[in-house]
């Protein structure tokens, strides 16, 4: 067994998108302060989702009978990496966009689909994605909120954790227990879509250590479901999220969570500070950064191949959030800067990434759990 990592150019209707992307994002953004651009895909704006949904550039890969562009991964890939790049805040649609949609077109019913997705291309609907529950993290498959069925449809309980915007979403797709019991832990899980405002949800936002609300607990009782709930088949759901997470670990979102980091250095740098030392700093972060990309959208070629690439998308997500989670202590290498939250804009960019960068690597899975799969998926283990 081995990694495949095709070396990708990316064709010319991609790169012709770049410049309609940045200029877009340069009157849309236009002085929007780098501590606020720092924030990236967790940055929430509504307005802006929809301003991003009427250019096309959500959904962009999906069938335009349901609202889509019919575009290839490769497009929607610049689309992107310029957004990430420029700090636009693209949280709103970003789970949706990425996860929630594919999942969606892939295994929910046409009912689902038409419902939805021209809603969620739009940039007006906005998903969360259910699986961690209190005590239940790396290990998904021990899940216990539980659908039991009932007459036409499903009576819903349990309690979910750490859900990205669940209380500023419409939608959240959750992994539910729908059968008791089993030998197989993997075998009695389905997704479920659960509209958020129904009765007997409870959605309390937990604050992150930069005081930020951004993910929350979901506590569900006696919440009924329709039939039509179940994405996909009953009991498959296990089969399901496996398939999801290659979308959710290798895009461009592993590797430039912190860029503004490396944006304070090259600024630094253009000032004429720190000589020699901030030069080969920044050589190396951006040496990182262009292997990464390469990497990155190799698996985006593969995907848009019908591939599956699990194993090099883990890869993506260790190296990629790895590398990411270092760049704010780098900054503070070169620079001796201080992480000061009302300081100066430097400062403030230093204080939010320096806080926030642990969560990159938990995120989506974390550095061990992605180290067992790679292992396992070369024979190792
Ligand atoms: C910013 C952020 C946003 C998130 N958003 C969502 C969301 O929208 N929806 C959602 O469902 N979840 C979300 N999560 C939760 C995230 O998926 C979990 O934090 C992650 O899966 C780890 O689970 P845990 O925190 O319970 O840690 P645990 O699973 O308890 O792990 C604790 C430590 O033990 C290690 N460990 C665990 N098992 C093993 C093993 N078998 N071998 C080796 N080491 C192991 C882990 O690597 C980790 O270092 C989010 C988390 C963060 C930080």
């Amino acid at each position: 067994m081995h990694f495949r990592f095709e070396p990708l150019s990316l064709p010319r209707e991609a790169e012709s998108l770049r410049e309609e992307v940045r200029a877009f994002l340069a009157e849309a953004l236009g002085e929007m302060p780098a501590d606020r651009r720092a924030s990236t895909w967790v940055g929430f704006d509504a307005e802006f989702s929809r301003r991003i949904g009427a250019r096309g550039w959500i959904g962009m890969t999906w069938p335009k009978r349901y609202g889509g562009g019919e575009r290839s991964a490769l497009e929607r890939y610049v689309v992107l990496e310029e957004m990430l790049a420029a700090g636009a805040p693209v949280g709103a649609h970003w789970i949706a966009d990425r996860q929630s949609g594919p999942l969606l077109l892939r295994y929910g019913s046409e009912e689902q689909r038409c419902e939805l997705l021209p809603r969620v291309a739009r940039g007006e609907l906005y998903f969360a994605i259910g699986m961690s529950e209190p005590n239940v993290g790396s290990d998904v498959a021990s899940v216990r909120t539980q659908a039991k069925p009932i007459a036409g449809g499903w009576v819903l309980n349990g309690t979910k954790i750490w859900t990205t915007n669940a209380h500023r979403s419409h939608y959240m797709i959750a992994l539910v227990r729908t059968s008791g019991e089993t030998k197989d832990r993997h075998a009695g899980l389905s997704q479920v879509l659960i509209d958020l405002s129904a009765r007997g949800v409870t959605i309390r936002p937990i604050k992150d250590i930069t005081g930020g609300e951004h993910f929350n607990e979901v506590v569900f009782e006696d919440v009924r479901l329709p039939q039509s709930a179940v994405i996909g088949k009953e009991r498959d759901g296990w089969n399901q999220v496996i398939a999801e997470l290659a979308y959710e670990r290798s895009g461009p979102e592993r590797y430039l969570s912190s860029l503004q980091s490396l944006m304070q250095m090259i600024a630094a740098a253009n000032e004429g500070r720190n000589g020699e030392s901030l030069r080969v700093a920044i050589g190396r972060c951006i040496a990182h950064v262009a292997v990464l990309r390469q990497m990155s959208l190799s698996v985006a070629g593969q995907l848009q191949a019908g591939h599956a690439p699990n194993l090099e998308a883990a890869v993506v997500k260790e190296l990629g959030t790895s590398f990411e989670q270092s760049l704010p202590e780098t900054l503070h290498e070169v620079l001796g800067l201080e992480p000061v939250p009302l300081g100066s804009e430097a400062e403030r960019v230093h204080a939010h990434l320096l806080q926030l960068a642990p969560c990159f690597s938990l995120r989506g899975g974390t550095l061990e759990i992605l180290r067992g799969i790679i292992a396992r998926g070369l024979g190792l283990r």
